[in-house]
């Protein structure tokens, strides 16, 4: 039962709020279906790097 960040609710955020601050930095992904961040894909449900896109 991995849950992905995406899927905490406001109630387990503010009781776990350290261990989510911790899979959250230093931010790497972020999600495209929700916007939030995580230190690890695993955390979000549709991952996307968080890397700023390259302007070219
Ligand atoms: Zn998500």
């Amino acid at each position: 039962m991995a849950k992905t960040l995406c899927d905490w609710s406001r109630n387990k955020r503010r009781k776990k709020w350290d261990k989510y601050v911790r899979r959250v930095l230093p931010v790497q992904f972020i999600c495209q279906k929700c916007g939030r961040a995580a230190s690890d894909r695993k955390y979000l449900c549709r991952p996307e790097s968080a890397t700023p896109p390259s302007s070219s």
